[in-house]
């Protein structure tokens, strides 16, 4: 079952668009079968379930970070996550970037945006990245890189609203690839799109989409 949904996702996936498989409460066991479909590249919520499935699982599996992540447990998963979907502070990211430096590494990072019509979802208003951007300490840390942006719809079954919000995401996305990142290659990820959304965000242009239940089923929290 798992592996069908991997290969039915993976086959109508247009060049240059990436499948997370967001393998979150779910067994190591339901990510060893999605591996044996193919499957490396997984996402985590929680920074103990992700070391645990880290040490249990294959090495060459590409982890990456999509919840809300802590400061004080940065230092748990840079060792080895590649792309940390949730910055959504420059403490966040100046941490990731102290932390990286420790251990010799350098750390992808997407830029988490507030894009949906709910107050509880984390993310910065298109202003305040703009803000981020424009004063430029990022500049000055060489542990992290900025990959791109990251955001989540409301979680509504109107999917013309949802349509709008990723569109309104790319186009932003767009405006800080020129304004600020022209010349910089790494910036080109636009991780958007969920189980129920996924096809609207492939259309607005996501290069990461994010899907979990689709393939493993309903969580049991
Ligand atoms: C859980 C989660 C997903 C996956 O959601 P599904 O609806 O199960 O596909 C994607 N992105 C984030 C940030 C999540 O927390």
């Amino acid at each position: 079952m798992i592996a069908e949904r991997i290969h039915a996702l993976t086959s109508q996936l247009p060049q240059g668009v990436r499948l997370v498989a967001i393998s979150k409460f779910h067994p190591a066991e339901a990510i060893a079968e999605a591996y044996a479909a193919g499957q490396r590249l997984f996402g985590e919520s929680r920074v103990q379930e992700l070391q645990a499935k880290h040490e249990a699982l294959p090495k060459d599996i590409e982890w990456h970070f999509i919840g809300h992540l802590q400061t004080n447990k940065v230092k748990y998963i840079v060792p080895y996550v590649s792309l940390i979907h949730g910055i959504d502070s420059f403490r966040l990211l100046a941490e990731v970037d102290r932390q990286a430096e420790r251990v010799g590494r350098t750390v992808g990072c997407l830029l988490q945006m507030h894009i949906a019509r709910e107050e509880t979802k984390f993310g910065f208003s298109f202003e305040e990245c703009r803000q981020l951007l424009q004063e430029g300490e990022w500049r000055q840390l060489h542990h992290v890189r900025l990959c791109g942006m990251m955001g989540m719809a409301t979680n509504t079954d109107n999917m013309q609203q949802v349509e709008e919000e990723f569109r309104s995401l790319a186009t932003f996305f767009h405006e800080v690839k020129t304004t600020w990142f022209a010349a910089d290659e790494a910036f080109c990820e636009l991780s958007m799109g969920m189980s129920h959304d996924y096809p609207q965000a492939i259309a607005a242009g996501s290069t990461l989409i994010r899907v979990g239940t689709y393939i493993f089923g309903e969580r049991n929290y």
